[in-house]
């Protein structure tokens, strides 16, 4: 059934739609910001996200009566570019500053005062989606035809003459080829690899560029969200940072309604890199019961009654451990072809929004320069 229906879209689409000057490839930070730039200079951008919605690793999700976020937790603004984006943003009340720090001392409890180091960590008014749905709305705003397509993967990225053409999968299992000018992937770097692979483009591309792309690697890390009965132990501003590098095996653990962005009272938990690696294909239920337990002291009684719900998310490409000094990397220029993210100059959500502005930038002076 759908085998007919494939070679149906695939006859329909036998040239490949070819309305977008660009596909971005991700709808993160750095696949929007990337569309923003380019679509800023006047060129129209077909944004794919292969999830239900945008954002990415920037998401939020509702457990039971509970709004957590199981991603980024929070993100700094230190670069002026991603300044005058936060500034925007806060002023039409997408994005609000949290804190200034965060306690980093497990021994701590309820009261203890939180460890400042003066920087502003913001965070998305209901969560962290709001500025990844806040840049999508201006996409769309900005009337020269970009649209943001979400439940649509990208299968494949190649070349056909001076075009590039990405064939994408939507929800029904349905295929369809879009041809542009340029292309951003903003995909992990391990699967941006898969779909130059499966586009054939391994073989035509610059063996440098391949070879730098290769030693990109991540870290796992498996978030559990915790709804509670009753308002958690966490001192002030909510949430404690024990570091990547923490010996136990929790990372971070914060309490969304502290955080003020859930109605109720629910830990976000991520677990360390070492940790996640290590039980990455253990049993949901085993890795949940082991955070529980390395939250104990933050959960106020028996959590087998404070806790009225719980769900447990596992990230395979979490955080880049190997992070490429620059802000792109270019597979092709003829067509141009640029693969960015949070693995280049910099992790992170700041990191991932320079990136992709970057990349946008480059691309819309190539395609300025005669790129179609
Ligand atoms: C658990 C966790 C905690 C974190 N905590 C913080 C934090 O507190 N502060 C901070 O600054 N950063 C944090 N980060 C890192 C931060 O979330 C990332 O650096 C940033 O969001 C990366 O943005 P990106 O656009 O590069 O990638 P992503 O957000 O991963 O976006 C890539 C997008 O590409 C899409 N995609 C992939 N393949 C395809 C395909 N074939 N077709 C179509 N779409 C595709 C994906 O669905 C995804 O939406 C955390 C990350 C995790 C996982």
């Amino acid at each position: 059934m759908t085998a007919i229906r494939l070679r149906e879209r695939w006859y329909v689409r036998e040239k490949g739609e070819d309305r977008f000057d660009v596909v971005v490839i991700g709808a993160g930070i750095a696949g929007l910001m990337a569309a923003s730039r380019v679509g800023g200079h006047g060129r129209s951008v077909l944004v794919l996200d292969k999830s239900r919605g945008v954002g990415g690793r920037m998401a939020t999700r509702r457990v039971g009566g509970a709004v957590c976020d199981h991603g980024a937790q929070f993100f700094t603004q230190r670069t002026p570019g991603f300044h005058g984006v936060v500034e925007e943003a806060m002023h039409d009340t997408a994005v609000v500053e949290w804190c200034r720090g965060f306690s980093r001392d497990g021994s701590i409890g309820a009261g203890a005062l939180a460890v400042g180091d003066g920087h502003p960590r913001y965070r998305g008014a209901r969560g962290m989606t709001d500025l990844p749905k806040w840049l999508a709305a201006k996409l769309a705003a900005q009337g020269n035809g970009t649209e943001v397509r979400t439940g649509a993967k990208a299968t494949s990225v190649a070349i056909a003459a001076d075009r590039v053409r990405v064939t994408i999968e939507g929800q029904d299992g349905a295929a369809e080829v879009v041809e542009a000018a340029g292309c951003v992937i903003t995909a992990p770097v391990p699967q941006a690899i898969d779909l130059l692979a499966a586009g054939g483009l391994l073989d035509r591309m610059d063996a440098h560029a391949i070879e730098r792309l290769r030693t990109v690697d991540y870290d796992p890390c498996f978030t559990a969200m915790l709804v509670l009965d009753r308002p958690s132990l966490l001192p002030e501003p909510g949430a404690i940072q024990f570091g990547a590098d923490a010996p136990g095996p929790v990372a971070w653990v914060a309490d969304n309604q502290r955080k003020g962005i859930s109605p109720v009272p629910a830990l976000t938990v991520h677990a360390t890199g070492p940790f996640s690696r290590e039980h990455f294909d253990a049993p949901p239920d085993e890795v949940s019961a082991m955070l529980v337990d390395a939250v104990r002291p933050w959960i106020d009684g028996d959590p087998r009654t404070a806790i009225v719900e719980r769900s447990i998310h596992r990230w395979k490409f979490a955080t880049p451990t190997t992070i490429l000094p620059d802000p792109f990397v270019a597979v092709s220029w003829a067509p141009p072809i640029l693969c960015c993210g949070d693995a280049f100059a910099g992790p992170r959500v700041e990191g991932a929004f320079s990136s992709g502005a970057a990349a946008g930038t480059m691309l819309a002076d190539r395609l300025a320069g005669g790129g179609r």
